[in-house]
């Protein structure tokens, strides 16, 4: 049995990678904020409920203390839980950074003493193609022309938390991606994006990457994308 964590689960492209990994047969953990939502969520499923707020340390202790005395370990911990602040000040930066940064660091520091109890731990980060220098200097893509200066900047340094955490942690596969531009409620007020079951594939790729799989990348459904 593979046991898998998913923060930010209880909709979206964290709900519909819920769904296809436990249609491959994983043990899945929703991890949701809010208990009614990720308790709904996770009967909906056919998966397990951990109440986790990331910008909130003792949510995020007891979410993993909750999976230490349930399962003794976790194989794949994605992290989706992330925001989009269209506002540009101090509160609406520090909001940004505390869920889509900060909130990586509380849930990794937390759950890596379990993924160093698997056989093969793999941690999973959807980024964005916002946060790459590369895709936002070049005029042929899409990234140029949006000016979402915080979730960028946060996207930026989310993708570099990956690639530190991928040098420190040889043990342990850290990659990141893009998921694809997809309808959810973060992006209902732009109108675009595809399904989350084409985006949610991306994120099921990497999260069943063998022991052999790369770590340090950032990729989308095309394979590695530029920093
Ligand atoms: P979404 O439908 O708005 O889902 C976001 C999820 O994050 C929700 O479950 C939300 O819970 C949760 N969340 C927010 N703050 C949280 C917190 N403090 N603690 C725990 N969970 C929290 O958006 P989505 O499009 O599926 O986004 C998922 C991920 O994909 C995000 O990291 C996003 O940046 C990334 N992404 C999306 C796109 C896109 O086009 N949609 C493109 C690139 C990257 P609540 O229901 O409680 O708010």
């Amino acid at each position: 049995m593979t046991i898998t964590l998913i923060t930010g689960a209880n909709k979206g492209i964290g709900f519909e990678t819920a769904k296809q990994l436990l249609e491959l047969g994983h043990v899945v953990y929703i991890g949701a904020r809010d208990a009614e939502r990720g308790e709904k969520a996770a009967a909906q499923l056919g998966a397990r409920f951990v109440q986790l707020d990331v910008t909130d340390e003792a949510s995020v202790a007891s979410a993993l203390t909750t999976i230490d005395a349930a399962e003794g370990r976790l194989d794949i911990l994605v992290h989706n839980a992330g925001i989009l602040e269209t506002e540009v000040n101090g509160p609406a930066a520090l909001r940004s950074f505390d869920t889509n940064v900060v909130g990586i660091v509380r849930v990794t520091e937390a759950a890596l003493p379990l993924l160093r109890k698997s056989s093969n731990p793999n941690v999973v980060t959807v980024s964005s193609s916002m946060g790459s220098f590369w895709a936002v200097t070049n005029p042929e893509r899409p990234e140029f022309a949006m000016p979402l200066h915080l979730y960028a900047a946060s996207k930026s340094a989310v993708t570099m938390l990956t690639l530190q955490y991928a040098k420190s942690q040889p043990g342990i596969k850290f990659n990141a991606l893009e998921p694809g531009t997809t309808a959810t409620d973060m992006t209902a007020a732009f109108g675009i994006g595809r399904p989350v079951t084409e985006s949610a594939r991306v994120v099921v790729r990497l999260a069943t990457l063998d022991s052999s799989g790369p770590t340090g990348t950032l990729q989308d459904e095309a394979g590695e994308l530029a920093w």
